[in-house]
């Protein structure tokens, strides 16, 4: 993890699935687990957040993924 501000491994975003519950059932869907309620804890969110703070020097978005009703 020491490379993380090498420009040859940049990062360019970090993406983010609080859950894989999905409770649609979109014909062309290729998730697995959508029937799974298990929910990702808060402390990974903060804990992200201070890693970014503490190593990453660019500007990166957090990108939330899934999560539908
Ligand atoms: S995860 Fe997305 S594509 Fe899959 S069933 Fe849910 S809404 Fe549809």
């Amino acid at each position: 993890m020491d490379n993380l501000n090498d420009p040859r491994f940049r990062l360019s975003m970090f993406v983010l699935q609080p859950t894989t519950f999905c409770n649609l059932d979109c014909e062309y869907c290729y998730l697995p687990l959508r029937d799974v309620k298990r929910k990702m804890p808060g402390q990974v969110t903060e804990n992200l957040a201070d890693y970014i703070g503490e190593h990453i020097l660019n500007k990166v978005p957090v990108i939330w993924h899934g999560e539908n009703p």
